[in-house]
């Protein structure tokens, strides 16, 4: 298979560095473009970035030089990691002028001919993409990735509303510091202390839950029905989302049920073997005391799912926790699977 171009747009910030972490040595993918806002424009990648890895930041890379965003990239795909007011200046653009945009932010992911992917959970969404090339004349296209607590949540919930449906669910996240970014949450603010509000996180979560777990029925998005609340709050922790979860499914399943549905779910990717597609897209663990982000959440090299705790609830009848790392895959990792899974499905052209 030829190898493909690829830009990576805001290289330079917390998940355009998993981008690169990601797609520096990718089989399929070859990095030709690095964007950045003007002030750093023209400089060397490796002079600007405060590398957030324990491994070194990539050599060939630390020598490209940063390029400001615009139409004219060189490079077939688009990795997007931009802040939202530059993504609402160029990913448009940039699938206008014929790039394949794969984007993180969340200005296009409600679009109602933008797919919004989890690559096992809803990639015949894909089937959008004609609409869209149709409606806005483009050659190009836009693929939105889901906020990282929706993607975490919705990998673990998928294959329970496929076995049974799901009724009603209350979800309470405790979100990682990378997941407001690079410098993201000033110390004082963060250290010793839950900060439980997230500008926009619970509405993200309840809407774009129910868009994955719906439907493309060949001209619209149907979203799934059910009941849904988010509590979101940010943690003193580096990486890594936890989320407790109670829910109610149809004909009340056993806690045998529900860990079988989870251990057994596969998706396109698995039978497809693409590059980034992790052996289990849901491992269960039986420890009373798992998952933890420091232990779990590099489950599948971080694109894997983490659930444990499966038992009785009370109220609604069903609980569990599951964790998921936020910027690979709740974010770059994602990304690059959808990216795989519209190449390898033949949906980018030969
Ligand atoms: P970040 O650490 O603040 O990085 C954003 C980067 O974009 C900055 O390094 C900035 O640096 C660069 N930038 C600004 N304007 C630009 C432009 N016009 N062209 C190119 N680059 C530009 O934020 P992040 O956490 O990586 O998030 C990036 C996007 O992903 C956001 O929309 C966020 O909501 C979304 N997201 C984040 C996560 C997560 O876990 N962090 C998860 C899912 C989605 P320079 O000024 O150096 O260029």
């Amino acid at each position: 298979m030829r190898k493909r171009k690829v830009a990576v747009l805001g290289a330079t910030g917390t998940v355009g560095q998993r981008f690169i972490g990601l797609l520096a040595s990718h089989a399929w993918f070859e990095i030709s473009a690095l964007t950045t806002s003007e002030r750093n424009a023209g400089k060397r990648y490796g002079d600007v970035t405060p590398w957030h890895f324990g491994e070194d930041m990539p050599a060939a890379v630390a020598d490209m030089r940063l390029e400001t965003t615009r139409a004219e990239l060189d490079a077939e795909i688009c990795f997007s990691a931009l802040p939202s007011d530059a993504a609402e200046q160029w990913e448009v653009a940039l699938a206008k002028a014929g790039h394949h945009v794969f984007s993180n932010v969340k200005t296009h992911r409600m679009d109602d001919d933008v797919p919004l992917i989890i690559a096992e959970v809803n990639p015949e969404h894909a089937g959008a993409l004609d609409v869209q090339r149709r409606k806005r004349g483009w050659t190009g296209s836009i693929v939105a990735n889901g906020n990282c607590s929706a993607i975490t949540f919705t990998l673990a919930a998928a294959p329970l509303h496929r076995a049974f449906g799901i009724e009603r669910a209350v979800v309470t996240t405790l979100q990682a510091l990378s997941g407001a970014g690079y410098p993201g949450v000033p110390s004082l603010d963060a250290l010793d202390n839950v900060v439980p509000f997230i500008g926009e996180e619970e509405e993200k979560m309840e809407q774009e839950t129910k868009k994955f777990l719906g439907s493309w029925d060949g001209i619209a998005f149907r979203n799934a029905e059910f009941a849904f609340s988010a509590h979101c709050n940010r943690v003193s922790v580096r990486d890594g989302h936890t989320e407790t979860v109670s829910v109610a499914l149809r004909g009340r399943p056993g806690v045998l049920e529900v860990t079988q549905a989870m251990r057994a779910f596969r998706g396109r990717p698995q039978e497809l073997e693409l590059p980034s597609a992790p052996k289990q897209p849901i491992v269960v663990r039986d420890e009373r005391d798992r998952p933890q982000p420091v232990r779990d959440r590099m489950a599948g090299n971080g694109m894997s799912v983490v659930v444990g705790r499966v038992r009785e609830d009370p109220v609604l009848g069903l609980k569990f926790v599951v964790l998921g790392h936020n910027t690979i895959r709740g974010a770059a990792g994602a990304s690059v699977l959808n990216a795989e899974l519209l190449v390898a499905e033949g949906c980018l052209g030969a």
